[in-house]
């Protein structure tokens, strides 16, 4: 119940929803036990031949006779005490000294009486009042009389319904708009996490948080908002007549209760460690089908669809196995608690039978009843007790919805517990529009892992860079030596670990992400579009950019162009992640995307390594103007002549470590791996033909100069000198 204490504050917000629903339970509850105390009525006049008028006179005789005789017991106390008093008062003068024991179970006789007295008085004014106001309803002849209990039953029975449907509409729409608000409060808290944290909890898992476990979590507060409040009411009220028409044998089918209380602890600690068991396995099956259907080129062109559903097949079963869990605890909930409370009933019905049929009001010298129990009292007690026994087997089915939900929203709230590892520094500082330098101190980084067993290698290790603003550094190295990484760190994907970055000498830390990253224009690797226009995805980069400015990054970054292809132009729907357009195209409309931003500090991270040689030359062709007061990195793995122009240094990157930086002849000159790598990249070269004649040719420095010399210069391409190098692929066909 502790989970549902955290969703208090969203449901406070509809509590005068929450009041009413409570009032309308409280109706169904207290016409629940009206109508079944009508059996009482109905053995009257059935069983007994009575018509109510008479029952009626009866009970109003009765009660008159109950209060003269009470009141002539309280006259003869009131004696007794006064003569008590006198007599003490004659041998022990002292004021205030204790009472003697008789006078103590006298007093204690005359509380009983005048309780007696009242409760007497209240049936006869009861008695009266109806037989005032209603007498001329009240038919005489017996069959009509059963015929009236029967209307009023059906009535009560239809208030009881319109009761019902209210309080479940009500409560309906308060869950609703509790999990609508926790949803949208998941989704904020889920945005305001860092990258690091997201990545490594995964798609699926948070996929699987917002649907299925917020699914099972309102479906457990819309019982609780129901039937909890009404059937442990409906409980109630029926214990509480049952006391009125006989408290000693109702006290006695309560002996059960401890036993019952112990076994639904129990069963629900263990449905809920079952029903965790149960999303966390649901949430594996996210992560099959996400990855299955995200990758299915190479599922397809791999003939993996054996495997994924050999995968998908073993989670299903996992989750199955965890779900029977569930199931048997569920279904052995209710069985047990019938038959304790069957159990229950018996317990205060046989004996309730022993009295009725000896007529006799004691067994074995207790006395269970105020007299004779008559056989219409044991007949409303039977049912007032079945009718406890129902809202109760109810609640013991449902127990298990409720734990399960209980799990539920305590992994919802795990959502909302998630830190980001991204701290803001105090005191928060202004960047104004970057005009000074870039500096990366010191910095060490490592990726952080789900899997504490083994050590990552740091990814970063003690760099330090320092870049004028305005500066276009090109960064190269093999592939994994930590240039991504590098430039991640400054829109703060992810902190370093020792170190600092700084922006015109402000540690980006003590900056607001938000002013940070509004400075940052980015590409990645992995360009990812949204399902929407190309006109909408670029104006991405910038919202309230007007027409023309969209127009003109677009221009920039060569998408115009793609309109002979795309005859729909910027109202083309690019798709799911962009899938409807091919790889080159995709990171064009990126980049016009980044462009747009009008960023202080741009990141190419090779994000034109899927666009066409041509495209790319002439979209560097642009960037040479585009660069101009920028500070621009540029990761690639073909450095031509054209980005030469505008570079004004190369960096060069090797196991997570800056090796070199300098201009691209003074690398050529005393750098041995930019040497290596601008080697491999001219033997790299495209020409699809010759590449893997010339991959596998030994690399001479006589080699590198012939191939510079035929060469179109933007074609010169640095290929992965690690190994793969026969595996690489020639880069023309990436479109
Ligand atoms: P590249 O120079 O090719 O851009 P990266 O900076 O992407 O290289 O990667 C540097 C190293 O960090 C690699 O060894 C890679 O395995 C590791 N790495 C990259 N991204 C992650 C990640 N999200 N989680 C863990 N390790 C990563
Ligand atoms: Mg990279």
């Amino acid at each position: 119940m502790d989970q549902f204490a955290r969703l208090l504050p969203y449901v406070w917000r509809h509590r005068s929803k929450v009041y009413l629903s409570m009032f309308f339970a409280l109706v169904v509850a207290l016409l629940w036990a009206a109508t079944l105390s009508m059996t009482f009525l109905v053995v009257k006049v059935l069983l007994q031949g009575q018509s109510l008028q008479s029952y009626l006179n009866s009970e109003i005789q009765s009660a008159e006779q109950e209060i003269i005789k009470r009141e002539q017991e309280l006259r003869e106390l009131d004696q007794e005490l006064a003569e008590l008093a006198f007599s003490e008062a004659s041998i022990n003068a002292v004021p205030g000294a204790p009472k003697s024991k008789k006078e103590v179970k006298l007093l204690q006789q005359q509380d009983q009486r005048r309780r007696q007295l009242s409760v007497a008085s209240h049936r006869f004014v009861a008695g009266q009042w109806i037989q005032r106001r209603m007498l001329g309803w009240i038919p005489e002849d017996q069959f009509n009389t059963y015929a009236l209990i029967l209307c009023v039953l059906v009535l009560a029975t239809a208030i009881k319904g319109t009761a019902m449907f209210i309080q479940d509409m009500l409560v309906g729409s308060v869950v609703e708009l509790s999990v609508m608000a926790l949803r949208k409060d998941c989704f904020r808290h889920s945005l305001d996490l860092d990258y690091q944290t997201l990545s490594l909890r995964g798609t699926a898992a948070l996929m699987s948080r917002f649907t299925n476990d917020i699914n099972i979590a309102s479906d457990g507060l819309n019982l609780l908002g129901g039937r909890i409040v009404r059937e442990p009411l409906k409980a109630a009220t029926c214990i509480l007549a049952a006391f009125y028409v006989n408290w000693q044998l109702t006290a006695l089918s309560l002996v059960c209760v401890p036993l019952m209380a112990v076994t639904f602890h129990r069963y629900g600690q263990l449905l809920k460690r079952a029903s965790h068991h149960t999303m966390e396995r649901m949430s594996r099956i996210y992560k099959s089908l996400e990855e299955t259907f995200d990758g299915m080129k190479i599922v397809i062109a791999f003939n993996g669809a054996r495997r994924h559903r050999l995968r998908f097949h073993h989670e299903n079963k996992d989750y199955y196995r965890t779900s029977m869990k569930v199931v048997r605890i569920d279904a052995l909930t209710s069985p047990t608690i019938e038959l304790l409370l069957t159990v229950a009933v018996c317990f205060s019905l046989l004996p309730g039978a022993f009295l009725v049929l000896r007529h006799e009001d004691s067994i074995w010298g207790v006395k269970l009843a105020a007299g004779p129990l008559q056989i219409e009292d044991l007949s409303v007690l039977y049912v007032l007790l079945a009718g406890t026994l129902d809202p109760i087997r109810k609640l013991s089915s449902i127990y298990s919805r409720l734990k399960r939900s209980s799990a539920a929203i305590e992994r919802v709230f795990e959502v909302l517990d998630w830190k980001p590892a991204l701290k803001q520094a105090l005191p928060i500082q202004l960047l104004p529009r970057h005009s000074q330098s870039i500096v990366f101190k010191k910095v060490y980084f490592k990726y952080a892992s789900t899997e504490e067993v083994t050590e990552r290698p740091d990814a970063l290790t003690d760099v330090n860079l320092k870049i004028a603003a305005g500066e276009v550094v090109v960064v190269v190295g093999e592939n994994g030596s930590g240039k991504s990484t590098l430039v991640n760190l400054l829109p703060r994907y992810y902190d370093p670990e020792r170190g600092s970055v700084q922006i015109d000498g402000i540690d980006i830390r003590h900056v607001r992400l938000r002013d940070l990253r509004s400075q940052i224009g980015l590409v990645t690797q992995e360009t990812l579009l949204f399902d929407d226009t190309i006109y909408d995805n670029i104006r991405y980069g910038k919202s309230d950019a007007t027409h023309a400015e969209i127009h003109a990054a677009a221009e920039k970054a060569h998408v115009t162009q793609l309109f002979d292809q795309l005859p729909e132009g910027f109202e083309t729907r690019v798709g799911p992640r962009g899938n409807r357009l091919s790889g080159g195209q995709r990171q064009r409309v990126a980049l016009a995307r980044a462009l747009l931003r009008d960023p202080s500090i741009l990141i190419l991270d090779e994000a034109t390594s899927a666009v066409d040689a041509q495209s790319e030359s002439l979209i560097h062709q642009c960037l040479g103007d585009f660069v101009k007061g920028r500070t621009v990195f540029l990761i690639t793995h073909s450095v031509t002549s054209q980005i030469l122009e505008f570079a004004t240094r190369v960096v060069v990157m090797e196991q997570g470590q800056l090796l070199a930086t300098g201009s691209h002849e003074e690398l050529l000159q005393s750098c041995p791996a930019y040497q290596r790598l601008y080697r491999a990249q001219t033997t790299g070269r495209s020409d699809d033909s010759l590449a893997e004649v010339r991959l596998n040719a030994p690399v001479t420095g006589s080699n590198v100069e012939a191939s510079a010399a035929i060469d179109p210069p933007h074609v010169i391409k640095f290929a992965p000198t690690n190994g793969d190098v026969a595996n690489h692929e020639p880069r023309r066909k990436a479109n």
